[in-house]
């Protein structure tokens, strides 16, 4: 074999090593160092702020200097200048924010570069599915926690970047933080990194000692993004809710399954629902007990429902 030819593994390596230098290398592009150092600028944000905030787009000059409040108009056409092109895209009409521009927005809306708000920890509402004693939820480096005080069952914590606290109150955030870490599943078992968008695999991990286990469960699912190394770990029930079979169980009882925050589902936060069926390939059996009936279902490597039963 000589040194030209190459395995799959290397024929990739070879196009990232390729398309990382083509990126460097462009002569149009902005390096990632130059690109913060445009938009660290006080004046710089409040003009991109002010094209993503205005209702009608392209902003004429003058209307964009106003919008700002900047009196000089040579200082301000200097900044003015310094985004146009990468993130501002000038047209006869006036202004408007270029793909980057509306990027750099929604980063600083979402609160990733400057805000470190604090929450103080404030009882949840519901109970724990261990000891019943009521669960409180905290916010700590932009980590989104809920959590049994007296038995410390954990019962979920995650990413949450700190634009979701704004204006919204206690049930509020319990509300966005349960409708995120579903959606984050979602995408994750869908196979899409919600971090870069690159692809994501699933996997079944048994851990030997549950103690140390993450989320104290001795089976769970981990999403593990292929670009990133973002990394998902979640129960095996989290990927069942929005399962048609079990959504239609709940729902004949009454219960609709999408407005039930899942740290109230026992199946959802505890393992003890899970029975190993097989290693090899993976295959799982899920009982989700609801008033007067229990709902089994066996899943697959994939976590897909291979088989729903109802029992009495
Ligand atoms: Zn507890
Ligand atoms: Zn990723």
């Amino acid at each position: 074999m000589s040194e030209a030819s190459t395995s799959p593994e290397r024929d990739r390596r070879g196009r990232r090593e390729a398309d990382a230098e083509e990126l460097l290398a462009c002569d149009d592009c902005m390096s990632p160092a130059d690109a913060f150092s445009v938009v660290a600028s006080e004046t710089r944000l409040s003009i991109l702020e002010a094209l993503w905030r205005s209702e009608e787009t392209p902003v004429r000059f003058s209307d964009l200097r106003r919008e700002v409040g900047m009196r000089d108009s040579a200082q301000f056409n200097y900044h003015l200048g310094k985004l146009t092109d990468q993130f501002v895209v000038r047209t006869d009409e006036g202004y408007d924010l270029r793909h980057a521009g509306k990027a750099v927005v929604r980063a600083v809306l979402a609160g990733t570069f400057n805000e470190s708000p604090d929450v103080e920890p404030f009882g949840v509402g519901d109970p724990c599915v261990d000891c019943g004693a009521e669960l409180r939820a905290s916010y700590a480096d932009e980590t989104f926690a809920v959590a049994c005080p007296d038995c410390g069952k954990p019962h979920g914590k995650y990413a949450f970047p700190p634009g979701g606290l704004n204006d919204r109150d206690e049930t509020e955030l319990l509300r966005a933080f349960d409708q995120r870490v579903r959606h984050l599943h979602c995408l994750a078992a869908d196979g899409v990194c919600p971090e870069c968008n690159g692809r994501m695999t699933t996997n079944i991990v048994e851990a030997d000692e549950p103690e140390d286990a993450p989320l104290g469960l001795s089976v769970h699912v981990e999403h593990v993004c292929a670009q990133c190394r973002h990394r998902l770990r979640s129960s095996v029930g989290l990927s069942l809710l929005d399962q048609s079979d079990v959504v239609s169980f709940y729902r004949e009882r009454g219960v609709d399954l999408s407005a039930t925050p899942y740290w109230t589902l026992p199946w959802c936060v505890s393992d003890e629902y899970v029975e190993v069926l097989d290693r090899d390939p993976w295959a799982l059996r899920v009982a989700i007990p609801e008033s007067d009936e229990t709902l089994t279902v066996t899943l697959g490597p994939d976590l897909g429902i291979r088989e729903a039963e109802r029992e009495a």
